[in-house]
């Protein structure tokens, strides 16, 4: 081997300019990384006025100023070397985290890819102190006069690393990214104030004041006049905050505040714990409003899975998912907003139905007693029918309008919707009038009574069967679209929309896969006919990301309901009487016309005969 290679080869431990370098590559991604980090450290510092000022997104120069401790020279010095922390001194403290920062990387790393200069002065000295750091130079010291507490700056970042520079978006778009991460700390913190300019002119300059003040000046009125109190407590974990009512709910995922002990947290599995106490009061396709904290024992959870701190691990994951769930489920009950059905029976909807086959291992089943559908337990729905159970026991199906319950098994439950009531050739041809209300029920005149459909949900079955058919058998029908539609995905959909594509495909779908996050879209299922391509596949794919972790199995499943639910024309969409007619029609041709894919109620029907009971006419 040649001497030269095996030179070049030998392990070196790296420059310490270099190893900051690196690693500032995982703390510091754009200047929003630098404010939350250095705005954090002042909270951490016992700030309770913070400003900060960017200039060009951040990108040219990031400021802050805070009163909070302030620090001595050596300190000042420490603060810029990697793994330097107060915050910590021992394993243990790593168990139990009580401050924003821990890591001791952010200054180290900032100091690494950018011009850093740091001010700093403490209640014991008269004199403060001025550190400039730039990567790969010594840093120099002097003293300075100035008030007690910290100030920042962070000049033109990333300029000794082009390739990082170059993958900065434009000022407007860094200046979002920055404004929202203030707004998430600035709605949690309102013991500070906080202070915010883009150059010279002032974005907010909030006071010290409650939390729902801070909403309603941070957020607006619209919010803040909308909003429920969460307050929960359970086995020593506790979550509060507020949720909107349910017609804030937006399409976007913006409006989603989570917090754990004070840190703005991301969780895709919470996000939709909340998501799912509301279900059934939202349209499908939006998200609602929420604020809400976690108080928990540092003890319980890590958040120490990423170097910026916003994943974190729970040590019981499904305990604070329930919690969450449960919190807001409370909250909705609390202000008549659960879900609920009209009440006249006291059968629940679903029932546990116990499956013993030879040689298998006895299971349960979710069966939907209207129907006989079968439910998968282990589905996500299984879930929300969980919690319709213990917090609303009001959720009860009107049931009285379909053949007489038979006790017991499985089999039972499936031959009901076998011998359906209707018989299409004459039901259909004994309709007379045909009424919308509401925008959102039909009523229907029948020889024999009258039938109440829910547009949504009829729709969404007819959907649901179709497509269910395309993914078996490849045939669906597409349609072009008008143009080409293009979608980009951030890198978790975009792996998503990969793994999915070919039951994309078998329903309808044609599209394109670019390699840099984009989907161009050429046609969609003929079905589609509310002009919300865009939003369906989003659904289709968040929900995919949402639930693929908690169950692979039910992947299809929550494909076609998500896609059913999503293409469906809405609740408060107004129906001519042609369309009527031929939901109608379409219905009666589903095999389960009297559920949807969630197992919620389709059609009820009330007899003349239940009528005349009803009115005391016969006996
Ligand atoms: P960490 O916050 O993880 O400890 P940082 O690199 O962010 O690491 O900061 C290093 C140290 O510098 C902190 O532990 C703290 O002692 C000190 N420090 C940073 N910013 C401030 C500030 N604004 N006021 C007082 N001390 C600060
Ligand atoms: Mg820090």
């Amino acid at each position: 081997m040649n001497s030269n290679f095996q030179e070049q080869n030998r392990i070196k431990i790296l420059p310490e300019y270099i190893a900051n370098q690196i690693a500032a590559g995982e703390v510091v991604q754009r200047p929003e990384s630098v404010v939350k980090e250095l705005v954090e450290n002042s909270l951490d510092a016992g700030a309770d006025t913070i400003a900060v000022v960017i200039h060009n997104g951040g990108k040219k120069l990031v400021h802050i100023v805070d009163n909070g401790c302030g620090m001595g020279k050596e300190d000042l010095l420490l603060s810029i070397r990697r793994h330097a922390t107060s915050k910590i001194i021992t394993a243990e403290d790593l168990e139990e985290i009580k401050t924003y920062g821990f890591r001791g990387e952010a200054l180290a790393s900032i100091a690494a890819v950018s011009q850093l200069e740091i001010r700093s002065k403490t209640s014991n000295s008269d004199l403060g102190w001025k550190l400039l750091a730039e990567p790969n130079k010594e840093p120099t010291i002097e003293p300075i006069s100035m008030d007690v507490g910290t100030q920042i700056f962070v000049k033109h970042l990333f300029y000794n690393v082009p390739a990082r520079k170059k993958f900065l978006k434009s000022d407007l778009t860094e200046f979002r990214y920055i404004s929202d991460t203030l707004l998430k700390i600035a709605l949690r913190r309102n013991d500070v104030r906080f202070v915010f300019y883009d150059e010279d002119s002032l974005v907010f300059d909030v006071h010290k004041s409650t939390t729902e003040e801070r909403i309603k000046v941070l957020l607006g009125d619209l919010i803040y006049d909308s909003i429920l109190k969460v307050d929960f407590e359970y086995q020593g974990v506790k979550i509060w905050g507020y949720i909107g009512q349910p017609h804030l709910a937006k399409t976007s995922r913006g409006g989603q505040y989570l917090y754990l002990n004070g840190r703005s947290i991301k969780s895709r599995a919470l996000t939709y714990a909340v998501f799912l106490a509301y279900e059934h009061l939202l349209e499908k396709q939006t998200s609602p409003f929420f604020f809400l904290n976690i108080e928990l024992d540092p003890k319980m959870f890590d958040v120490n899975v990423h170097p910026q701190k916003q994943e974190v691990k729970f040590e019981d994951d499904k305990f604070i998912f329930n919690l969450i769930n449960n919190a807001v489920n409370k909250t909705l009950t609390e202000n008549n907003l659960a879900p609920s059905i009209a009440v006249s029976s006291s059968l629940e909807p679903f029932r546990k139905v116990e499956i013993r086959e030879e040689g298998q291992p006895q299971s349960v089943q979710l069966v939907n007693r209207m129907t006989g559908e079968v439910i998968d337990e282990k589905f996500q729905f299984g879930s929300k029918i969980e919690h319709h159970n213990r917090f609303n026991s009001d959720f009860r199906g009107k049931l009285n309008y379909l053949p007489p319950q038979k006790g017991g098994n499985a089999s039972d439950y499936s031959s009901l919707f076998l011998k359906r009531t209707f018989n299409e050739d004459t039901e259909l041809k004994s309709w007379k009038n045909i009424l919308q209300v509401h925008n959102k029920y039909i009523i229907v005149e029948k020889n024999d009574g009258m039938l109440l459909v829910d547009q949504h949900a009829a729709h969404e079955r007819i959907l649901y069967e179709k497509a269910a058919k395309s993914l078996e058998t490849n045939t669906a029908n597409s349609q072009q679209t008008l143009f080409p539609l293009v979608i980009q995905f951030n890198p978790v959909e975009f792996a998503a929309i990969k793994e999915i594509r070919s039951e994309f495909e078998k329903i309808g779908f044609r599209f394109e896969i670019h390699s840099n996050g984009e989907v161009e879209i050429f046609a969609v299922p003929s079905d589609i006919v509310n002009r919300e391509e865009e939003n369906i596949i989003r659904e289709i794919v968040s929900m995919y990301v949402e639930t693929s972790k908690v169950n692979q199995s039910a992947r299809r499943d929550n494909l076609l309901a998500s896609y059913s639910c999503k293409a469906a024309i809405k609740t408060g969409q107004k129906l001519t009487n042609e369309e009527m007619e031929s939901l109608l029609l379409e219905l009666f041709n589903c095999s389960i016309p009297y559920a949807c894919p969630h197992g919620r109620p389709v059609l009820i029907e009330l007899t003349l005969e239940e009528l005349d009971k009803n009115f005391c006419r016969i006996l």
